[in-house]
Parts: C-alpha cells; sequence; structure tokens
C-alpha cells in the first residue's frame, strides 16, 4: 500500500502524519506556526526524514488556512493571499514544497480538506454532493460538487453571506466586513462579543444559542437553494458538544424554507440531512492526507499508470 504525508497548516500549529488513512496513521509529529520560513523548514525537515525511510512517500497533501489561490492553472496556484496573520501574506506554498521534493504535491484549504476526508472516511461518504460547515474562530463552508471541491474563479466563502435575522435581533454582529453575516453571529468570537464570554462557557439555556442556531439554519437554507447539498455536516469548536443545537438549526431550515422544495432529504429526514462531521477533531490533518491521496491518483491518471 502506498503512504502519504499530510501536512494541516494552522493558525496557531501544524500537524504532520504520515499514513494512508485514518486507521493507518504511522507517525503524527506537530509543531507551533511562527513565521513562514522557519515552519515550513521545520515541515521539510519531517517531510524529508520520512521520505527518507524504508517506504519513500507516494505524495505529500498540504491543508492551509486560506486563503489560497487554487484556480487551475494560475500563476499565483498554491499561493496565501491577503491573511492578517502577521509575514504569512503571499507565502507561496505549493512551490516551496514542490522545489524541494520529487513526489506530487497537493493544496487546498484547511475546510477543503476536512470535506475531502469526511467524503472519503467520515460522515459525507459515498455522496458525490455535500457540504462541511465548520463553527469555531470563523464559520468556513467546504463545498463537494460531483464528488471534487467546488471551486470557481476563488474558493468560496459561504461562512460571510448575508442572511436574514432572527425576529427582534438586531445585534450589530462581529464580522468587519459585513457585520452581521453568518461568521458576524456565529462564530466563537461573535459569540464572545455578544455574550461577554467564551462560547464553550455559555451555558445551553443561553437565549444565544437560538440565534446561532438561526443563522447556521438560514445558512442551510442558502445551501440546499444553491448548491442543493444531499447532506449538511456541521462541526467545529463552537458546535462540538452542543447536540442540542442540530434540532433547533433543523427546524430553523424547515420554517425557512417553509414547504418550497419538494425532496425527501428536506421534507422527511432532517435528522439524516444535517449531521455531525464523523472524523472529529482529526478531520483537519486527515484532509491533507485526503489531498495527497487525489493528488497522488490524479498524477497516476495522467500519465497513464
Ligand atoms: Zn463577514
Amino acid at each position: 500500500m502506498a503512504i502519504y504525508a499530510g501536512v494541516e497548516l494552522g493558525g496557531t500549529k501544524c500537524i504532520c502524519i504520515l499514513g494512508s488513512g485514518p486507521e493507518d496513521i504511522r507517525a503524527r509529529e506537530q509543531l507551533p506556526t511562527r513565521d513562514p520560513p522557519a515552519t515550513l523548514a521545520q515541515i521539510a525537515e519531517i517531510l524529508a526524514r520520512w521520505n527518507s525511510g524504508a517506504e519513500p512517500l507516494a505524495a505529500i497533501g498540504i491543508a492551509s488556512f486560506g486563503p489560497l489561490d487554487l484556480r487551475a492553472g494560475s500563476r499565483s496556484f498554491g499561493r496565501i493571499g491577503m491573511t492578517p496573520k502577521q509575514n504569512w501574506a503571499h507565502t507561496d506554498l505549493a512551490s516551496y514544497f514542490t522545489q524541494r521534493f520529487a513526489v506530487p504535491v497537493g493544496i487546498t484549504t484547511d475546510v477543503i480538506g476536512a470535506a475531502l476526508a469526511e467524503g472519503r472516511w467520515g460522515a459525507g461518504h459515498g455522496l458525490s454532493d455535500f457540504a462541511y460547515v465548520t463553527v469555531g474562530t470563523g464559520v468556513g463552508v467546504g463545498l463537494i460538487h460531483d464528488g471534487r471541491p467546488l471551486i470557481g474563479a476563488h474558493h468560496p466563502e459561504l461562512g460571510h453571506a448575508r442572511i436574514a435575522r432572527a425576529p427582534g435581533d438586531d445585534w450589530p454582529g462581529h464580522c468587519s466586513f459585513h457585520g452581521p453575516c453568518v461568521e458576524g453571529l456565529a462564530s466563537g468570537p461573535a459569540i464572545e462579543a455578544r455574550c461577554g464570554v467564551v462560547a464553550v462557557d455559555l451555558p445551553p439555556e443561553s437565549p444565544v444559542w437560538s440565534l446561532v442556531a438561526h443563522a447556521l439554519g438560514q445558512l442551510s437554507h442558502l445551501l440546499v437553494v444553491s448548491v442543493a447539498p444531499q447532506r449538511i455536516l456541521m462541526g467545529g469548536g463552537v458546535l462540538s458538544h452542543r447536540a442540542h443545537l442540530f434540532p433547533e438549526i433543523r427546524r430553523c431550515l424547515r420554517a425557512s424554507l417553509n414547504g418550497y422544495l419538494d425532496i425527501a432529504e428536506v421534507n422527511e429526514s432532517l435528522e439524516d440531512f444535517i449531521v455531525p462531521p464523523g472524523l472529529a477533531a482529526d478531520a483537519g490533518p486527515l484532509g491533507a492526507l485526503a489531498v495527497a491521496i487525489d493528488t497522488h491518483k490524479q498524477a497516476m491518471e495522467s500519465t497513464g499508470k
């Protein structure tokens, strides 16, 4: 069996894993995310060590915080865009690794990577079309369409969609660009700004959770009427251990659609339509591994092997 390396490049830490899937992780190393030269050199050292083992790497997958240029054929493909993360804007991640390793290197965002991992091993398994929503420091949405990530002129950013407000709620929201977009209402920092306590400490009976569920129900409405997913996976730090929110999010979606769509997924079994992810916290590094596996497969197909 081929062996792969995955690198999840996060805002505060990076996780490198070696293996071929969740049941076959052979090594895992974590390092803090510092400035680009130091961080990337440390990652390259780990990958080089793994690549010089008995079984060389078949491919490397990178799943990074965004924004990233993922346009096929773009001259800046694999480069980080404008980011508040100090010194990381315009870092050319793809070139850094392709110049150092003679194996295929794949790259995508952390959110799209996690969606790919969920499709391969988790709650999106067997589906051709689904959405993966992560609610944490921000709200990220990875879209899988026809078995592949949906990327247009740039990767979609549905966490910043403007949505209908819950009746009576006129709090201005916490997104510095849009105020009350989905992220400005439902992210961890938004909850903290509104309540004065971090989301993890907010008691389940707080009425603010209903407003968070409303925002995520609105996002679900938008997903259903735009990309028509077979399922919506919702996870991330804000939603973990918050099982009580799922029935409310489903209720908000059903009320918002108001009977418009005559499709079984939405009208009959919302319990199977909006679900938690299957891979929990491992979706990030496994996402990088999924990118490596897909990249290897594409490389083999293009060389006719
Ligand atoms: Zn926004």
